[in-house]
């Protein structure tokens, strides 16, 4: 019994994706986790957070969330995101507090443009919180 219910578990992750998992791969369901930062019902309490709520909001094409994340600074006129994009997962390297109120999170994000073969964007992004928000300022690609 034991080693079938693990074998089961192994399986789980690769053939059968929980549609209910959050897309930043946090591990937690999207409502407990990205959900409701995209739905503006909560706010990211740190720069790691906020980053996995962008790229859950690039996943979900969420573009309002991603300019309102986006510090005035920085933030583009507008935003237009590749309908052939198609996000395949997020790992964070590295979060530092730079600051009491500056971050840097490092992280990896695989994709996949139209029927393209896989490409990893690896960046280093700068965060700044204002107001007692998490804004996403920029970022250096690694690769
Ligand atoms: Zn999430």
């Amino acid at each position: 019994m034991q080693s079938a219910a693990l074998a089961d578990n192994r399986r789980m992750p690769s053939s059968r994706p929980d549609p209910r998992a959050c897309p930043c791969g946090s591990g937690a369901t999207h409502a407990a986790c990205c959900g409701p930062l995209l739905a503006g019902s909560a706010v990211a309490d740190s720069a790691e957070q906020l980053m996995r709520s962008r790229y859950s909001a690039y996943v979900h094409g969420a573009r309002d969330y991603l300019l309102a994340t986006w510090h005035p600074s920085t933030r583009p006129a507008r935003l237009d995101l590749d309908e052939r994009v198609r996000w395949l997962g997020l790992s964070v390297k590295r979060h530092e507090q730079a600051g009491p109120d500056a971050a840097v999170v490092e992280f990896v994000a695989r994709h996949r443009i139209g029927g393209g073969s896989a490409a990893r964007l690896h960046e280093a992004s700068r965060f700044v919180r204002e107001g007692g928000r998490w804004y996403y300022l920029d970022g250096d690609f690694r690769d």
